[in-house]
């Protein structure tokens, strides 16, 4: 099968790592350590597991962050090389499994938890919250924190994967392969708008307006009463984006201290060196882009006593002095789980399928390319933001 495979390669990582950031065309050239390969369908590792067919699979933050070098070393244990990226992805069963015969179009749950390795569930399984799972290193598959990162399942940038039972969702009838391919992330936005713990009338502030920032809105409109929602955006796209989706104020990052300080009427102090930050603040900010500077942002234009959510994946180094000082709950957003509803416990996937029918998610999946045609497809997703797309993807069915 046809499929692009992320191979272990020290001076590629340390290149992207240095030279990536200078010049972001090489990211997705020479130095990315992607390769397109002709490699065997993956074996089905138990019982319980089943053969899938891509349709479409996203490029996410996480795995650009991989491919440049930009995420932390602490997630190389937590992997098995080589792997076959694509964790967003909507598919057709290739095999019939309990209740989801040969042909029914799927969407994955990625995480590779306790149930789809075949080990005693972890306390977290037990509880449904499988993103927090004990167990990802071990069991019937090699190490991988979820699907598009372990050697044994492949991913969604190939033309077949194998998934368990507990990893599949039927897609429902009518709804579109762009919008089912919307699901995965859209599932990890429920999480973070839950974990955000907005009383209600609590003002938020969303740092990013990529597909996550864009989808946590969304998520926070449907599942909090959280009163002002402002998104911090830096291209003209993803602002009016923001504004469909839900939020009351959009603002620019380079701006975004300023505009924070006259909303919640803060003091705003200027320290020796480095960013403003302010006295006073938003109740919740909600870091979606994972950068230094983003959560920075996030942490200095927090209220005392307030919260501070991390729902991209973090890279090192941000000033954590406004921790500190200002008492601020920080607090980590990873993939999917369980959430306490009106209606008790449900599991994020199942909140987002159902969000996914009616949300407007039109256009949001602004480019699909075929597997050959990887280095575009990963130039279009490093510059999405500033070309106006929210979402690139893969059609692996198409040469
Ligand atoms: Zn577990």
């Amino acid at each position: 099968m046809l499929a692009l495979e992320l191979y272990r390669s020290v001076p590629k990582y340390v290149a992207a790592r240095t030279l990536g950031e200078r010049v972001p065309g090489l990211l997705a050239g020479p130095l990315a350590p992607l390769r397109l390969v002709n490699r065997d369908e993956p074996a089905l590792p138990a019982e319980g597991w089943a053969r899938v067919r891509p349709r479409l699979a996203g490029i996410c933050g996480s795995d650009l962050a991989t491919l440049s070098g930009q995420a932390s070393f602490y997630f190389s244990s937590l992997v098995s090389m080589p792997f076959v990226p694509g964790h967003e992805v909507v598919g057709d069963m290739y095999d019939s499994l309990d209740g989801l015969p040969a042909g029914t179009r799927v969407v994955l749950e990625p995480v590779l938890s306790c149930a789809a390795r075949g080990v005693p569930p972890c306390p977290s399984c037990q509880a449904g919250a499988t993103g927090r799972c004990d167990r990802i290193t071990v069991g019937h598959v090699a190490p991988g924190l979820q699907t598009g990162y372990c050697a044994d399942t492949g991913g969604g940038w190939g033309s077949m994967l194998v998934a368990h039972r507990s990893q599949l969702h039927a897609v429902p009838d009518g709804m579109a392969d762009d919008r089912a391919v919307l699901v995965e992330p859209l599932a990890c936005a429920v999480h973070a708008a839950h974990r955000a713990g907005v009383e209600p009338g609590g003002s938020v502030l969303i740092v990013g307006a990529g597909t996550v920032g864009l989808l946590t809105v969304l998520a926070l409109r449907e599942f909090t009463r959280a009163g002002q929602v402002v998104v911090a955006a830096k291209h003209p796209a993803q602002r009016e984006l923001a504004r469909r989706l839900g939020a009351s104020d959009v603002i620019s990052p380079g701006d975004a201290v300023a505009a924070i300080r006259r909303t919640t009427r803060s003091y705003r102090l200027t320290p020796e060196r480095g960013a403003s930050f302010l006295l006073g603040g938003m109740d919740v900010s909600v870091d979606c882009v994972g950068s230094r500077s983003s959560l920075d942002l996030a942490l200095r234009t927090t209220r005392a006593g307030g919260r501070v959510i991390l729902a991209g994946m973090p890279a090192a180094g941000a000033d954590l002095a406004p921790v500190w000082f200002r008492e601020l709950e920080v607090a980590g957003a990873y993939a999917t789980g369980i959430e306490m509803t009106g209606e008790g416990p449900v599991s994020s996937f199942d909140l987002a399928i159902d969000l996914a029918r009616d949300a407007p998610l039109e256009g949001l999946v602004g480019a699909v390319y075929p597997l050959p045609r990887w280095r575009e497809a990963l130039d279009h997703a490093f510059a999405a933001g500033r070309l106006g797309t929210v979402k690139v993807a893969f059609d692996p069915r198409s040469e």
